[in-house]
């Protein structure tokens, strides 16, 4: 078989043995560029069982020998920082520089974990009572293992995967089928950076390695991210198996643009988080709230112009502001969608459909779109459609703008444009969403804070990478000890108090 990909499994590169492959598309030119195995589920028993093995060795690690792994893992990702993006972008079809950013993002999130000697210091509580000592410490669950998108093919498998093992879990990973080969190159990089083979493993698959996954009694926790219907399937799943679960969903994230806003601040944030990586994140922008008519008008009267100036390119054009859709399908169900919202109503002030690359005529792109007068009660408003189409809602007090996002079944990110900052406050207080951005379009946070959203954007109760992933990938244990030097004190049939 032309180009067929493997596992990375107990430290090295390993076909598949099920017989079953899945395509992985070439998404600017829409050839089929090679076939990813899909496991069996043996091969997932199998490569868990291998997780478990190394697992006990590698927590046996003290923290900062275990750091110094992420740190040369770190370099090792940074001198390929090049042939990463374009390995991500060429399965992809994000842009290379927009695929760079994939990969930084991740790589913070490692940066983050190398700090797990100071992330892992326990509590400690000298005299809790007479000549007792109480101390916490926090120790590795066992093997965790994550299930992820195909949108952040870098970011997302490091999030999940360099806390875990920093806190010494090993880590079975099982990738989209989409767009496998850079989680694959990454384990690599780890076992170059000296990880000890089977700590970090990659398993390809469908649904049948993820189920796996799910049932097997060897795996401690799961950590997943892709659409909510998958999100809730492998919470309830995962959590009727007895593993410790964070499952993270889809997302309609919308941006207030409030009267006394710099109009052409929040246009520009609007088109790159709206229209950025062709609306395949989960933290773009695909709502726009402008409050009261005036500022309404102006701010489509605006992005028509710049929806429609909008540069589309292949992955390698370093100056296209976007590139295809990842597959023909993904694109069929963006179309769908705009069909839809015509049928609904709303108002198509840009249709994207028509686009077509030269050259790269059966490649999956698609132009940007724009629809005004969207309304709550569509689905083009409640679904989440994951494409370049932005629609505006127009609300005609903050109230109202307020109400929008915090009714919305998702909760992942909003933002807010003003100048005001005690609207800016009071939104960010009162808002029912997990991340909130004030004048920032698109406020994925910092690594060393947590990333998470609500309501059907996150299932289980700790969020990714800061201060949750080490609660989340951790077990508290906690020692109460006591020195009697030679009392004798007798029995005691009361239950001890320190009073
Ligand atoms: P997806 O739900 O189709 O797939 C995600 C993972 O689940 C993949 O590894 C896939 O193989 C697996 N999967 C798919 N169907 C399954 C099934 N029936 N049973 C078990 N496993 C299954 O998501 P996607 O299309 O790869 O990614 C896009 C989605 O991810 C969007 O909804 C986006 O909003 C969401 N996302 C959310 C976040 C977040 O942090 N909230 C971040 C990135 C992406």
């Amino acid at each position: 078989m032309t180009n067929e990909l493997e596992h990375f499994i107990g430290g090295k590169r390993v076909r598949g043995t099920s017989g079953s492959y899945g395509d992985v598309y070439d998404p600017n030119t829409g050839r089929v560029q090679s076939h990813v195995p899909l496991a069996s589920a043996e091969e997932v028993r199998a490569a868990v069982a291998n997780a478990a093995e190394a697992q006990p060795e590698w927590a046996s690690w003290n923290p900062q020998k275990r750091a110094r792994v992420l740190m040369k893992f770190l370099q090792l990702c940074q001198d390929e920082m090049d042939s990463l993006a374009r390995l991500l972008a060429s399965e992809h079809g994000k842009t290379v520089p927009d695929a760079r950013g994939d990969v930084q993002r991740g790589l913070d999130v490692v940066e983050f974990a190398a700090g797990i000697p100071h992330l892992l210091k326990g509590e400690y509580s000298e005299g809790a009572g007479t000549g007792i000592d109480v101390y916490s410490m926090r120790q590795p669950l066992g093997v965790a293992a994550g299930i992820t998108p195909f949108n952040f093919p870098a970011m997302i498998p490091l999030w999940k995967a360099a806390p875990a093992i920093a806190c010494g879990n090993s880590f079975v990973l099982k990738p989209s089928e989409r767009d496998p080969s850079v989680p694959v190159r990454l384990a690599e990089l780890f076992i170059e950076a000296g990880l000890p083979p089977g700590v970090l493993n990659v398993v390809n698959g469908d649904k049948t390695a993820v189920d796996a996954v799910l049932t097997d009694p060897v795996v401690d926790a799961v950590g997943f991210v892709g659409s909510s219907d998958i999100a809730e399937y492998i919470y309830s799943t995962a959590a009727a198996h007895g593993k410790r679960a964070q499952c993270f969903g889809g997302a309609k994230n919308h941006m207030i643009v409030m009267p006394d806003a710099d109009l052409d601040g929040a246009v520009d944030a609007l088109i790159g988080a709206g229209y950025g990586s062709a609306g395949e994140r989960c933290m773009a922008i695909s709502v726009a709230v402008p409050v009261g008519k005036p500022t309404a008008d102006a701010l489509v009267e605006k992005l028509n112009e710049r929806v429609r100036d909008l540069s589309i390119g292949t992955s390698f054009e370093e100056s296209a502001d976007f590139g295809p859709l990842v597959t023909a399908e993904a694109r069929q169900k963006v179309h769908d969608y705009i069909d839809l919202g015509v049928e609904e109503g709303a108002e198509l002030v840009v249709d994207g459909r028509g686009f077509r690359k030269e050259g790269y005529e059966d490649g999956f792109f698609t132009g940007g779109s724009l629809f005004d007068h969207v309304t709550p009660d569509m689905r083009i408003y409640r679904e989440e459609i994951f494409g370049p189409v932005l629609s505006v809602v127009r609300a005609n007090d903050y109230e109202e703008a307020l109400r929008l996002p915090s009714e919305h079944q998702y909760g992942n990110g909003v933002a807010i444009f003003t100048r005001d900052g005690d609207a800016a406050r009071e939104f960010a207080g009162r808002v029912d969403t997990g991340m909130v951005g004030i004048n920032v379009p698109i406020p994925v946070p910092i690594a060393y804070h947590s990333f998470g959203g609500w309501k059907r954007s996150g299932f289980g109760d700790l969020n990714q990478h800061g201060p949750d992933s080490i609660r989340f990938y951790t077990q508290t244990k906690t020692v109460t000890s006591r020195w009697p030097s030679g009392r004798k004190e007798g029995a005691s049939f009361t239950i001890p108090t320190m009073g």
